[in-house]
């Protein structure tokens, strides 16, 4: 789950309980003054979640210029076709709903896993797999990788892979960086590892306990051909996502009525895992 600091934690408040902020994160976030891209400060990240400006495919040029064909805020808007992602589990609660809807609805996602839960649910992670589903490494315990150094952003990545491999049966050539925080260092000790960097287009905000119809919403307003849509389906205790549950059936119903095809990341990219 995307965890935050005090201090952050005391801005994200302020922020959900009260719209000014969100204001005037929306006016600095247009004004060009904040890059709106990987985040390459905490603040920036955090105000792109808390105030969710809408993004656009496209927008996000930075990195993936930086880094064409290793960084990724979406596939190619050439075809219909758009990628669900469930960031931070497994766990035993939320889950297993979640692959039950994928499984009624066959649609393969993919899901970027926290070694230290896939270690916890070995069992969850091989369903996962069973089922069809692409897994992609999120870092062992969802620290900020901007923050560490080098050798502690690699001790994340292989100390996932250490427990992934041996249940997905491959090492998994995907990762999404904790908070979607990144930066040129970053995303070259990682793509050093042979690794895909993966952020998002569409972020639900599921994790703060996005009513529905809003998460409902936010796919409406921002999802675009190539588009990655960012879910969660596990988080800590105090998170509650009920409301992704809820809103999966209809966040699918509505991408194929408006004729997205579903896919996992390595089909919306073109690669092969
Ligand atoms: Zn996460």
């Amino acid at each position: 789950m995307h965890k935050l600091s005090g201090v952050q934690r005391a801005f994200a408040r302020r922020c959900l309980a009260c719209g000014w902020w969100l204001g005037v994160a929306a006016l600095l976030i247009q004004a060009g003054s904040m890059p709106h891209a990987f985040a390459s400060t905490a603040t920036t990240r955090l105000i792109s979640q808390t105030n969710h400006p809408p993004k656009s495919v496209g927008q996000h040029v930075n990195l993936s210029r930086m880094f064409p064909g290793v960084v990724y805020y979406h596939g190619p808007a050439s075809q219909k076709q758009v990628a669900l992602t469930f960031d931070d589990g497994p766990d035993m609660r939320y889950t297993p709903q979640i692959l039950d809807i994928l499984k009624k609805y066959h649609v393969k996602a993919t899901f970027f896993v926290l070694g230290f839960r896939a270690k916890a649910h070995p069992d969850m992670v091989r369903r996962m797999v069973r089922e069809g589903h692409t897994i992609g490494n999120h870092s062992w315990n969802h620290l900020d990788q901007v923050r560490l150094a080098p050798d502690k952003v690699r001790d994340q990545v292989v100390r996932a892979d250490k427990v992934l491999y041996p249940l997905v049966g491959y090492h998994p050539e995907l990762f999404r960086p904790p908070y979607g925080k990144a930066d040129p260092d970053t995303v070259r000790i990682i793509s050093g590892m042979g690794y895909k960097v993966i952020d998002w287009s569409v972020d639900t905000r599921d994790w703060a306990g996005t009513p529905v119809p809003a998460i409902l919403s936010l796919v409406r307003k921002e999802v675009r051909p190539g588009g990655i849509i960012l879910e969660h389906c596990a988080g800590n205790a105090n998170v509650d996502l009920s409301n992704t549950v809820q809103a999966l059936p209809q966040v699918i119903q509505y991408l194929r009525a408006q004729g997205y095809q579903l896919v996992t990341v390595p089909q919306l990219i073109g690669t092969e895992r």
